[in-house]
């Protein structure tokens, strides 16, 4: 069981991933629609795990997780992306994202990658 942050601008992704996550027995700590809340609550909530959406208005996924990194080196983070988003992914390998889940979601997908990511 971990305690999760979910960042993403789409209320209909950050549903799906409390449904999915919440079955498999984690517990959803906050939600967050942009990059600059879901800094603002993983610094308040210091969850176990942070899903991140890339693509988000104010601030996107890749600006929010260097800022969660260096405020905690050892932040886990998940990025959320989508078909296409390959430099993007790269990008946040550098920065140290720990796994990727790729839209639309598969729930078996969801579910071993987070659970990996929780031991
Ligand atoms: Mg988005």
């Amino acid at each position: 069981m971990a305690n999760i942050l979910i960042v993403d601008d789409s209320r209909t992704s950050r549903r799906m991933l409390r449904d999915i996550l919440e079955r498999s027995g984690h517990v959803i700590i906050g939600e967050a629609v942009d990059g600059q809340e879901g800094y603002n609550e993983y610094v308040k909530l210091k969850p176990d795990i942070v899903t991140m959406d890339i693509t988000m208005p104010v601030m996107d996924g890749i600006d929010s997780l260097k800022l969660i990194r260096k405020e905690d080196p050892n932040a886990k983070v998940v990025m959320i992306t989508a078909a296409g988003q390959k430099e993007k992914m790269m990008e946040a390998l550098k920065l140290g994202a720990s796994e990727f889940i790729t839209k639309p979601f598969n729930d078996d997908v969801v579910i071993s990658t987070v659970n990996n990511l929780a031991k």
